[in-house]
C-alpha cells in the first residue's frame, strides 16, 4: 500500500486531509511542521506528499526546496494562497502539483490519483507487465517508448501518457475527464480541446486520420478508445 504524508498545522485540515487519503487506501501519517516532514521523508519511504505553505516553522517553499533535496517523492502542495507567483515558486521549487485551498476530498483524490499513476515505479511489476503490445503497436512503460510496426514513435511527454493510459485499457472507451484527471495535472481546469489536440497529434503520429482510424478511436461526445485494428 502506497504511503502518504499530509503536512498541515491546522488540526481541522489535517484530520480532513488525513482521512480522505486513508479513504483512498493509502497508509498515511500527518505532521504539523516542516522540521517533522523532513524528518519522515529521510526516514520512511514515501509516495506522496502533501504539503501545506504556510507552515509554522519554515516557509512551505523552502521546505520544498528542502525536502528535493533529500527526495523525489510527488508533492502536491495544499494552498491558501492560489495567486500566481506562490504557485510558480512551488512548481518551480518541485512540486508535482497543487491544490488551491479550499478543496474538495474528490478533486483532491482524483490529483493524488493522477500524481500516483504517473510515479508508479517500474521496479514493483515484472518486465512483461510494462508491455502492451496492440497489433503492431506495442507500448513500454518502463521505458516510456512506444513502436508501431517496430518504428519508433516521436511523443512529447503528453503524448506518451496519454497513449499509456488508453493502452493500459485496450477496447475500453475512456472520457475525455477520466483522461483529464490522468493525464493532466490541472483536473480543475477541464478544457476538451486541450485533449482533442493532442489525440489528434498522437493520431498523426500513429499514421492514421480520425475519418480512418486503425488504433484511436473517437467516440463522439464521449471519449477515446485505442484497440487493436481489424
Ligand atoms: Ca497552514
Amino acid at each position: 500500500m502506497p504511503n502518504a504524508l499530509v503536512v498541515e498545522d491546522d488540526p481541522a485540515v489535517q484530520a480532513a486531509l488525513v482521512q480522505a487519503l486513508r479513504g483512498l487506501g493509502l497508509v498515511t501519517q500527518a505532521v504539523s511542521t516542516a522540521a517533522a516532514a523532513l524528518q519522515e521523508a529521510a526516514a520512511s519511504e514515501l509516495d506522496i506528499v502533501v504539503l501545506d505553505l504556510g507552515l509554522p516553522d519554515l516557509d512551505g517553499v523552502v521546505a520544498l526546496t528542502m525536502l528535493r533535496s533529500v527526495s523525489n517523492v510527488p508533492v502536491i502542495v495544499a494552498t491558501a494562497r492560489g495567486d500566481e507567483s506562490s504557485v510558480v515558486r512551488s512548481l518551480n521549487a518541485g512540486a508535482d502539483d497543487y491544490i488551491v485551498k479550499p478543496f474538495s476530498s474528490k478533486h483532491l483524490a482524483a490529483r493524488i490519483n493522477a500524481l500516483l499513476r504517473r510515479s508508479k515505479p517500474a521496479s514493483t511489476h515484472d518486465e512483461a507487465d510494462d508491455i502492451i503490445q496492440l497489433g503492431d503497436l506495442r507500448v513500454d512503460l518502463s521505458r516510456r517508448h512506444a513502436t508501431l510496426a517496430g518504428v519508433m514513435l516521436d511523443l512529447s511527454r503528453r503524448e506518451f501518457d496519454l497513449l499509456a493510459y488508453l493502452a493500459k485499457k485496450p477496447g475500453h472507451v475512456v472520457s475525455r475527464r477520466e483522461l483529464f484527471d490522468a493525464v493532466w495535472d490541472h483536473a480543475s481546469t477541464s478544457d476538451d480541446r486541450t485533449i482533442d489536440v493532442h489525440t489528434s497529434w498522437l493520431r498523426r503520429k500513429l499514421g492514421e486520420t480520425a475519418a480512418a482510424p486503425r488504433y484511436l478511436h473517437t467516440i463522439r461526445g464521449v471519449g477515446y478508445r485505442l484497440t487493436e485494428p481489424e
